[in-house]
């Protein structure tokens, strides 16, 4: 039997949310928080977001489940990949993966 993850949560920070104390439900970050398509355009050239984040956007813990979780998570990591903040995720077998973009 593969081992196949089913459950990704991640948690993001970057420079402007970095010192805020994380809290799973609450915690929103204009920068690194997750957008759905209609806030999170990105300007080609000035690499910042078109336009304001919407009201449930932001967030910044992100959980990815179900078969696909792990290739949903790594086509969301990829957009993220312009960003210069930190990923913490986990399957929830406690195997821990960090990526610093
Ligand atoms: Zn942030
Ligand atoms: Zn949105």
């Amino acid at each position: 039997m593969r081992h196949e993850p089913n459950l990704v949560v991640s948690q993001t920070a970057c420079q402007v949310c970095k010192d805020d104390p994380f809290d799973p439900e609450t915690s929103k970050c204009h920068e690194c928080g997750s957008r759905c398509d209609q806030c999170g355009k990105i300007d080609q050239k000035t690499g910042q977001f078109q336009t304001p984040l919407c009201e449930s956007c932001g967030h910044r813990e992100r959980v990815f489940n179900g078969f696909n979780c792990a290739a949903e998570f790594c086509k969301w990591l990829c957009t993220k990949a312009h960003k210069n903040f930190t990923v913490l995720a986990h399957n929830g077998k406690g195997k821990q993966f960090m990526y610093r973009l």
